[in-house]
């Protein structure tokens, strides 16, 4: 059976690259049957960030990415928290002690900083490794504090197929000693993420391709201990889209670059993971719409791309407004409400203002911006009276006003068809076009050209008291 995992440390917020690679991880197993763990690595103790485990199991819980086991689910391979297996790290530290794959490194911080060039670069020179019993012994007993590094072997090279790379091929010459577990008794990241999938039965390691050169480290890991190697599957960067039209890994300055941010600035999980689902990986057909249940059966290794995605936040905006149009009622006004109730006076009625954004958002930031003319009477000019359609002119579009108003004054059901039924019978009755009142009153109403509605379903939205007061700034201002 495929097991697979998604290992984040918990250094802050969500990135959608790793989001992606959570998602890989977890379609990977699906698609055949098999099962995911979160795994949290906390060992770098430094980056550690307060909340940030919560913000990954929240954000897998809102996509739909769920463990089979990790924090919080339990299983039989836990804990699943790294800081909570120490002993486990040091006790298999040991073993490559015991079998010559690894040492104990007693070198002082300064001595490890004279190794290094005049920019800061330089290796460690093995100069612990071969000390003998005896010396360890007196360092051991003398409470000198100690590191304990992997033993690279000096010859010949090590290699592995990645699944998306293929062949990697390192010379060993290249490999310096890496430090397994350091003086304070932590392990690092290249030891215990070893020792955990490992233990934790994972068969395929997907992360992004940034360990696709470290891998030969951790397989000559896995051979030291007489472990089966698991399959690799790196994945490839995120890009973003420069200013200049170049592309460079996906940061702040191009957009929104975490989940979180990105559901703030109103857009659904759904749609986030569709479209990332597609960032890196081709289904077999033309078919772009998945839920999580088409996806789980339609991924595969095969349409995995080893060149690097861009991150295209109008495809994003696209795939958004698509899953907005698809959303119940009920599920887009829980949504929308709430944004309207707080930019919009109370005598806006929200939920038509709501109805009338439905198909016009592709993202839910986009209300406030949308809603500007409800919230404010914009300042306008009256050449917004010219239609050429209508034939209408600042001069008509006042007659029409000044006639409509005492017929919408005296409207006691002020709602879209009582509104309509009243200037529809007034253009009939002045023999003029529905198009050309609908046109002056829209404009006096809305006093901006392009609105999400006509003329009477604004004046719903509206209510009756700032429908009447705008018709009349209109008349003034078409009078002056
Ligand atoms: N904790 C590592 C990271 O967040 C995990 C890498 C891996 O999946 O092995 O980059």
């Amino acid at each position: 059976m495929i097991v697979t995992r998604f290992a984040p440390s918990p250094t802050g917020f969500m990135h959608i690259g790793n989001l992606r690679t959570a998602l890989y991880s977890y379609l990977l197993a699906k698609s055949q049957g098999g099962k995911f763990i979160l795994r949290i690595e906390d060992t770098d103790q430094v980056r550690l960030v307060e909340g940030a485990t919560d913000v990954i199991i929240n954000t897998l819980a809102q996509t739909g990415i769920d463990y089979d086991e990790g924090p919080g689910v339990g299983g039989e391979h836990g804990p699943y928290v790294q800081s909570q297996r120490l002993s486990i790290y040091k006790e298999y530290a040991e073993k490559l002690v015991k079998s010559g794959h690894a040492y104990y490194c007693f070198c002082t911080p300064e001595r490890l900083e004279s190794l290094k060039d005049d920019k800061g670069i330089g290796g460690y020179d093995g100069h612990c490794r071969n000390l003998s019993q005896d010396e360890i012994q007196q360092n051991l007993a003398e409470g000198k504090p100690f590191v304990i590094r992997q033993r690279m072997p000096d010859e010949g090279s090590t290699s592995y197929v990645d699944e998306v790379y293929g062949e990697v091929s390192i010379d060993n010459s290249e490999l310096r000693d890496q430090i397994m577990i350091k003086a304070d008794g932590f392990p690092t990241y290249n030891f215990c993420h070893v020792v955990d999938d490992h233990l934790m039965g994972v068969t395929h390691v997907v992360r992004g391709n940034e360990y696709l050169t470290s891998t030969p480290k951790y397989c000559l890991l896995y051979d030291a201990f007489g472990w089966e190697r698991p399959h690799y599957v790196h994945l490839p960067l995120l890009m973003g889209k420069d200013a200049d039209g170049n592309v460079s890994k996906l940061s702040k300055r191009h957009g929104a670059v975490s989940f979180q941010d990105l559901v703030n600035d109103g857009y659904l999980p759904e749609a986030i993971v569709n479209y990332i689902a597609l960032l890196g990986w081709a289904p077999k057909d033309t078919q772009e719409f998945f839920t999580m249940d088409e996806l789980k059966a339609n991924f595969g290794m095969d349409g995995l791309s080893k060149s690097p995605a861009v991150f295209d936040y109008e495809k994003l905006r696209w795939f958004n407004a698509e899953y907005i149009k698809r959303l119940s009622e009920e599920e887009y006004n829980a949504k929308a409400l709430p944004i309207l109730d707080a930019l919009c006076p109370d005598s806006v009625n929200k939920v038509k203002l709501a109805a009338l954004l439905h198909t016009r958002i592709s993202a839910f930031c986009e209300i406030s911006d949308q809603v500007q003319f409800v919230v404010n009477r914009l300042g306008m000019t009256a050449d917004l009276y010219t239609n050429k359609k209508n034939k209408t002119t600042p001069e008509l579009c006042r007659t029409i006003l000044e006639e409509t108003l005492p017929l919408l004054e005296a409207v006691e059901d002020w709602n879209n068809d009582c509104l309509f039924a009243v200037l529809k019978q007034y253009a009939a009755d002045t023999e003029r076009k529905a198009g050309a009142v609908m046109w002056a009153v829209r404009i006096a109403v809305a006093r901006q050209g392009i609105t999400p509605g006509g003329a009477t379903e604004l004046m719903e939205v509206f209510g009756k008291e700032e429908s009447i007061a705008r018709i009349r700034l209109a008349i003034s201002e078409l009078s002056a």
